[in-house]
């Protein structure tokens, strides 16, 4: 039912630099848009972040997208601090959300559905999808695997509130994360574990 979407930037320094994050398709739905991914038809895009890497497939195909308030405003006009595009050499979108999206929203897709839960922390505005009919959750850059933190350092970044997120994503039953980077693991209690290291980290 998940379909991993791997980005091919045009920059093979870029890629193995790994800043080209994976896309997941879902029914009508897309995770991400990282640069070079072809998405089949034209599934409805969530955006986890506004970081040039999540978001610059949006330049490539007219799918509409949806995102938080905050990545609107720095995909729209574009913000450098927060989408990092030019400093990585990728173009911003610009073009305009069809759907903002907030905490507790549900998208209803054939057979699933798809939860926002507002997890800030890597980047202001970060968002994470749950869909409960599967116990997956799709993280963007919140939750990467191998015990490995999120760069909490970057311009929108908002260390404190990284703890948050990830107690409010312990309290969901997630078996499968489908990180921006990487490929899906399984995961039963992994984001508890996660909890003591960034305490430890901020
Ligand atoms: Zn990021």
């Amino acid at each position: 039912m998940i379909e991993v979407c791997r980005g091919s930037s045009r920059d093979p320094g870029r890629s193995s630099s790994g800043t080209v994050a994976t896309g997941y398709r879902i029914g009508d739905y897309a995770i991400d848009a990282p640069e070079g991914v072809r998405y089949e038809g034209s599934p409805f895009v969530l955006i986890t972040h506004a970081h040039c890497d999540h978001i610059c497939g949006l330049t490539q195909y007219n799918s509409g997208y949806g995102c938080s308030e905050f990545a609107a405003v720095a995909i729209t006009k574009p913000l450098e601090e927060a989408t990092l595009c030019t400093h990585l050499g990728f173009e911003p979108p610009r073009r305009p959300p069809e759907k903002i999206l907030h905490e507790g929203d549900m998208l209803e897709g054939d057979g699933f559905s798809i939860e926002v839960i507002e997890t800030p922390g890597h980047s202001k505005g970060s968002l994470c999808f749950y869909v409960p009919d599967l116990k997956t959750a799709f993280t963007g850059d919140t939750v990467f695997g191998g015990q490995a933190l999120p760069s909490c350092t970057l311009p929108t970044s908002e260390p404190g509130k990284l703890v948050d997120s990830y107690e409010k994503l312990a309290s969901y039953e997630i078996e499968k994360i489908c990180p921006g980077h990487g490929g899906p693991f399984s995961s039963k209690h992994y984001v508890e574990s996660l909890i003591p290291m960034v305490a430890d980290f901020i």
